[in-house]
């Protein structure tokens, strides 16, 4: 019964259906995985004489008069009550509920659940919840309490799983048993039940203990079959060409940048193949980095490619480049999809015929008809960017090449042990001297008058600043900003600038012509979707309003502001936040308080767990459902453990493991 539709489930309907299929769950098996939040202990049933003040009890009792229905206001009536066990008497409560009042049968007995409270010298419960004593469902016992979606309540999700518990004997192990037994794991069916239904807190904790191990081991073997043997490399690359290239730079590299060049030659002079992670902040440096790399390669006689995610920054990269080796008669060339077909057809005749030296483009360099000449180094810049296999493409355009990649994502190393388990790490943790931190504010929307009034006055002394807002590529449904409409409102209320628009579904080159706009200064207010996270650099450009701030990860939010504070001038950012719960609040004071990166997206992982740390969808890695990256690190430590036993056995066959990491990686990442 695990594949059917949920409708197949008692007491789940169309509409029902509909609403879980909101929460992706469509079949019986997809219930089963809807693991609860929190657990309501009801397990306890109380004397009501043993109750105390302010806890949450169970107790047991018999109804001996009729609910008694108080009218105080035309709109406010209370029910009470009263009950009594062998211990003494206490009184129910409730508020405007006219239908307890037929409820109760004189004389029976009721297990009534709720918040024991002191009215004058009455003991009372709020607002129980109560069951026929005999036919309890929801009490004596703990219960699951669930995420819900409007239009689903606790009880509904509750017996919908309770339903779907029946089939959990055709539920599969996937883990071997000889791991289970080793690392002692619960079975899948005794930890189903107990996950949801505990039979008490340290069956629960075995079961979701078992979950976390699944889904970590899971995420560990479909990541680590990127994980490969060093190769030897072919290359002879000769370093003394990144020390001739520090002579070359405008400026004196900062010690961690200059670390980090050393690190490369280590590896270039190792015999093996690069594989190299660079870690840095927003501004540290990275590029500069590569090129020092990209020089030493091109000198010895090689090609070397890098890629970015966006035309912007590729195109960004490829002034940069063909600014520090024009005039050294190295040639540089781009190539993006966006392209005319002709350049496009010349591009590749230069990069197969060796005249090209640097190729710099978006993911149109791993196109099909991308054949290099020598390659021996590439480079993926912003690498959170691209899908995982994305990486494996561009390492397929030459014989193991040297792998460089750049994150500006400083990621929080327990994420970084499962995504780049293979790379070696460096880090810049060291910005260049002379940056200010940009002084950040997080308000309310009654504030946004005066956030444009701060704009307007950063214009008015002849700066610019950028706008931006989540996204507009979806159509679906939504109350996000229209990027659109919201510069057409900031063009009307500053009719003295002149506003700009970029975001993801323009042209590319109408895009160009609006940013080269905006870097000569015609355009003062670029209104902007993400777009401009990454690469954009305008020194003049030093105050960012951000819309809807609490749409964005941290992350985001700090690759954003990175976009700001690259001139002289005192840089501000202001978010813009909706909603005012405890989360969200939190999160807009990490951003005020920090300017670490590395920071920032621990605690960006810690708020938001690590589901959508970067965008699942840019990762093309499943939402985690229960393992948490902060807590759960000795679980992860064995789970890589067994997953390394696991890759390392040929004997046994592990075809029931693989079936199942095909189906939570759907990405072309499936264990070898
Ligand atoms: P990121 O690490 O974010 O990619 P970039 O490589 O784009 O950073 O560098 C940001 C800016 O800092 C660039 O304008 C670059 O020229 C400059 N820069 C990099 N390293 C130094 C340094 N050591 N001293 C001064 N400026 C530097
Ligand atoms: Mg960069």
């Amino acid at each position: 019964m695990l594949e059917k539709n949920i409708r197949f489930l008692k007491g789940v309907g169309e509409q029902r259906a509909k609403l879980f299929e909101k929460r992706g769950i469509k079949t019986v098996r997809d219930v089963l995985y809807y693991f609860p939040r929190s657990h309501e202990d009801r397990s306890k049933i109380k004397y009501i004489n043993d109750c105390v003040v302010g806890e949450t009890v169970c107790i047991c009792a018999t109804v001996f008069s009729a609910v008694r229905d108080s009218r105080i206001r035309s709109n406010f009536s209370i029910q009470t009550l009263n009950v009594s066990d062998d211990s003494g008497g206490m009184q129910m409560v409730w508020y405007n509920n006219k239908y307890i009042k037929n409820t109760f049968k004189s004389g029976d007995m009721y297990v009534f659940f709720g918040k024991i409270v002191m009215s004058g010298n009455k003991k009372q419960m709020l607002n129980p919840i109560f069951e026929k004593y005999g036919a309890e469902k929801y009490t004596g016992k703990i219960i699951p309490i669930y995420p819900l979606t409007e239009g689903l309540t606790q009880k509904i999700v509750q017996s919908t799983i309770a339903e779907a518990l029946k089939g959990v004997n055709e539920l599969t192990e996937y883990i071997p048993n000889y791991i289970r037994t080793k690392y002692q794991i619960a079975r899948v069916d005794y930890a189903m039940k107990n996950i949801h239904f505990p039979d008490g807190m340290e069956s629960y904790s075995n079961a979701k203990r078992r979950f976390v191990f699944e889904e970590l081991l899971i995420y560990s073997l479909a990541l680590s079959s990127k994980k490969k043997a060093k190769t030897e490399s072919v290359f002879s690359i000769d370093i003394s060409y990144a020390d001739e290239f520090l002579k070359i730079l405008p400026f004196d590299m900062t010690k961690a940048q200059t670390r980090v060049v050393s690190d490369i030659c280590t590896d270039f002079t190792s015999g093996f193949s690069m594989n190299r992670l660079v870690q840095g902040d927003v501004g540290s440096g990275k590029t500069a980095v590569a090129a020092a790399a990209v020089y030493a390669a091109v000198k010895s006689g090689y090609q070397a490619c890098m890629m970015a995610p966006t035309e912007i920054l590729a195109r960004q990269h490829y002034a940069t480049f063909c600014e520090y080796f024009d005039d050294m008669g190295i040639k540089t060339v781009l190539l993006t999809s966006s392209m005319k077909a002709a350049e496009k057809r010349a591009a590749y005749a230069e990069i197969a015929s060796g005249d090209a030296d640097i190729v710099i483009g978006t993911h149109a360099v791993i196109q099909k008809n991308v054949e290099f000449a020598r390659l021996c180094l590439v480079i993926a810049d912003e690498q959170h960017r691209f899908g995982v296999g994305q990486r494996s493409a561009l390492m397929a355009k030459g014989e193991n090449p040297h792998m460089l990649v750049l994150s500006a994502t400083p990621i929080p190393r327990t994420l970084a042990l499962i995504l780049y388990g293979d790379l070696d790490v460096s880090v810049i943790d060291e910005l260049p001297p002379g940056r200010k931190s940009v002084k950040t504010y997080a308000v309310g929307e009654s504030m946004r008058n005066r956030a444009y009034g701060f704009l307007k006055k950063q214009l008015d002394e002849g700066l610019q600043g950028y706008v931006v807002c989540p996204l507009v590529e979806e159509t679906e449904k939504s109350d996000l900003k229209n990027a659109v409409d919201l510069s057409e409102k900031i063009q009307k209320q500053f009719p003295m600038y002149n506003v700009g628009l970029v975001h993801g579904r323009m042209k590319s080159a109408e895009k160009d012509e609006i940013m080269s706009r905006f870097e000569k200064g015609e355009i003062h207010i670029l209104v902007s979707t993400t777009v401009i996270e990454v690469g954009v650099n305008v020194p003049n450009s030093n105050i960012m309003i951000v819309e809807n701030a609490e749409r964005f990860g941290l992350s985001q939010l700090h690759q954003l502001r990175g976009r700001v504070g690259r001139g002289s001038d005192q840089a501000y950012c202001v978010l813009i936040a909706h909603g005012s719960g405890e989360i969200v609040q939190k999160r807009m004071k990490t951003m005020c308080e920090s300017n670490d990166g590395f920071y920032i997206s621990e605690q960006d992982l810690k708020l938001r767990g690590p589901g959508d740390f970067f965008g699942t969808r840019q990762h093309g890695l499943p939402e985690m459902r229960i393992a948490n990256l902060f807590e759960d690190t000795d679980v992860l430590k064995l789970a890589q453990q067994a997953a390394e036993e696991i890759l390392a056995d040929k004997e046994q066959n592990y075809d029931l493991l693989k079936e199942r990491i095909k189906s939570v990686f759907t990405d072309e990442i499936i264990m070898n």
